[in-house]
């Protein structure tokens, strides 16, 4: 802009010029404004879906502890395992002790209850009935 202004109408474009400034600038308060709004919506979903999923695991190894313990009962004259160990290893009911992605840890629990997470919430089996609301 400057050269062609110093150039004594030798060098013309000055509307040009200033319509790709503009251009230019409008690009970049775009990238500035925009991206920021897109990550903000695009994180929190990434976020959900992971803990989704790792909602859906543990329900799965919840799964397998219960199978593996009606399994450990027919086996053993309807004795319930005492402990989730009792499962693993040689009678090979689990073959590796499954973890909660979250950091929770399993409860085996009695014969007529399923096996639970200490996370709970959607860490479980079934949703636990909730009392009648009082009217
Ligand atoms: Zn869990």
């Amino acid at each position: 802009m400057g050269k062609i202004k110093r150039s004594n109408q030798t060098l013309t474009g000055e509307g040009l010029a200033l319509a790709g400034l503009i251009t230019g600038y409008i690009g970049i308060a775009f990238t500035v404004m925009v991206l920021p709004m897109l990550l903000a919506i695009a994180i929190p979903s990434f976020v959900n879906a992971r803990s989704k999923a790792i909602e859906a695991a543990c329900r799965n190894n919840l799964r397998m502890i219960e199978s593996a313990k009606d399994q450990y009962a027919l086996d053993h004259t309807n004795q319930y395992p005492r402990m989730l160990s009792d499962l693993a290893g040689a009678d090979g009911y689990i073959k590796k002790m499954p973890v909660c992605q979250a950091g929770g840890t399993y409860s085996l629990n009695g014969s007529n209850e399923p096996p639970t997470c200490s996370i709970g919430g959607k860490h479980a089996l079934r949703l636990t009935a909730q009392p009648p609301a009082e009217p």
